[in-house]
């Protein structure tokens, strides 16, 4: 019992304003120890007042000196570049939610595993980009990852009903997106406003647009996969398009078990700081009488090829899952700059990991360093083949 001192990476972020919120409703339960963002110093430093934190970080250099203004007088100690977000996730903290958006919340995360703590991963990119060495690595320090994103925290109550050993299949499920009923030649032409315009969930902008292609379908069941150790043909995807139903463990005996829940984070999120307790989470009740129906349709694999390209890169293996989600950070950038279509973000993606196969690249990753330089090399792949995918 006690105090429950907690970190939170990404603090700025759609994830990190959940978590900010969770904690601000449990008033003497928790401590800030420290808190991240990119270059939002305002609303860094804002939270940083409130929650009275230790110690924050900053990535873009370029913004110390504002927040060390912003800071001024309130004996709040804070840090520049990717050296003090590690630092932050360094520092001694009871419970650390990983919320940076992209593979740089990687080191990070890393990090704090190495502290043997109690992480909240929502940072699925992460651990897509260093696959099942990720896992190895916490389960070598001790440190318990509880998953954040609503589908693997689904995946993670519904098997505490039996054992392992006798899970036959895991379902994950998908909104589809704002393209869900699209054809595939709108699909193709699809505008940033419109890759933007979520059905269910309020989101980060990336997620977002992973969302609309199906992309993050497809990092989730690589993300699964790591999370529980997985094969390609244990996981399946199904568009619900309520997204009421989040994830479903199947086990020997054909048992189904679901996990339900309004589409707010901030359940699973109060899941993980609550764990192995419950705390109060978002007020609004799920009324099914209301809803009246659940539905549940087959993904279509051709109008979202981002999610068959997901079950080739993990069945290569071999850092082929790190490619997909590098040539994917470089495809979303180039979509929002409107450089590409949005049909673009897939052929980038598949061009990407055709290229790095057929350049002899793929190898196992021993170490951080060694999925950073794949994650390296091939966004620099992804950004020579872009020209080619936007023509
Ligand atoms: P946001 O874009 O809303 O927030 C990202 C956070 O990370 C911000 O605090 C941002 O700072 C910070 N950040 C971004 N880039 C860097 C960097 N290079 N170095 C350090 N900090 C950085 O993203 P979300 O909250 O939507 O998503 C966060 C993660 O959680 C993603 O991996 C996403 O896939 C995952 N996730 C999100 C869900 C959601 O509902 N939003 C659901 C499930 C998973 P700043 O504000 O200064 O830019
Ligand atoms: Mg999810």
């Amino acid at each position: 019992a006690g105090v429950r001192t907690v970190t939170v990476l990404g603090a700025t972020g759609s994830i990190g304003d959940s978590t900010m919120d969770l904690l601000r409703g449990a008033p003497g339960r928790y401590r800030v120890e420290a808190l991240t963002a990119n270059s939002n110093v305002e609303g860094l430093a804002k939270l940083a007042r409130e929650f009275d934190a230790r110690f924050v970080a900053i990535a873009d250099i370029a913004r110390f000196g504002e927040l060390k203004d912003a800071l001024a007088g309130s004996g709040i100690e804070c840090g520049v570049g990717e050296s003090a977000i590690i630092e932050a996730a360094s520092r001694p903290a009871d419970w650390l939610m990983a919320a940076v958006s992209g593979a740089a919340g990687l080191k990070p995360a890393l990090a704090a595993v190495d502290r043997g703590t109690t992480i909240a991963l929502a940072n699925k990119e992460c651990l897509v980009c260093a696959g099942d060495f990720f896992m190895q690595r916490a389960a070598k320090a001790g440190a318990c990852i509880l998953p954040a994103d609503s589908e693997h925290n689904a995946l993670f109550q519904a098997l505490s009903s039996g054992n392992r050993d006798e899970l036959t299949r895991v379902i994950i499920t998908a909104s589809g997106g704002p393209f869900r009923t699209w054809a595939a030649a709108d699909i193709e032409k699809a505008t940033l406003a419109q890759a933007l315009k979520h059905p269910n969930w309020s989101m980060g902008q990336k997620i977002t647009i992973d969302s609309a292609s199906m992309m993050n379908k497809g990092l989730e069941v690589i993300e699964a996969a790591c999370l529980f150790a997985l094969t390609p043909d244990e996981i399946d995807v199904l568009v619900h398009p309520q997204s009421i139903v989040h994830g479903m463990v199947e086990f020997s005996d054909r048992s189904v078990v679901a996990q339900l829940g309004t589409p707010d984070m901030r359940t699973p999120i109060a899941h993980c700081l609550g764990w192995p307790e419950r705390i109060a989470g978002p007020a609004a009740k799920l009324d099914l009488a209301k809803i009246g129906q659940l539905t549940f349709e087959a993904p279509d694999f051709a109008r979202f090829p981002a999610l068959r390209l997901a079950y080739d890169a993990l069945r290569t293996g071999n850092g082929a899952t790190t490619v997909y989600n590098a040539a994917n950070e470089i495809a979303v950038a180039a979509f929002i700059a409107e450089k590409i279509r949005f049909g673009a973000i897939a052929r980038l993606v598949e061009a990407t990991m055709n290229g790095w196969v057929r350049a002899g690249n793929l190898a196992p990753l021993a170490s951080a360093d060694d999925a950073l330089a794949v994650d390296h090399n091939a966004r620099n792949m992804a950004a020579s083949l872009l020209p080619q995918i936007a023509a």
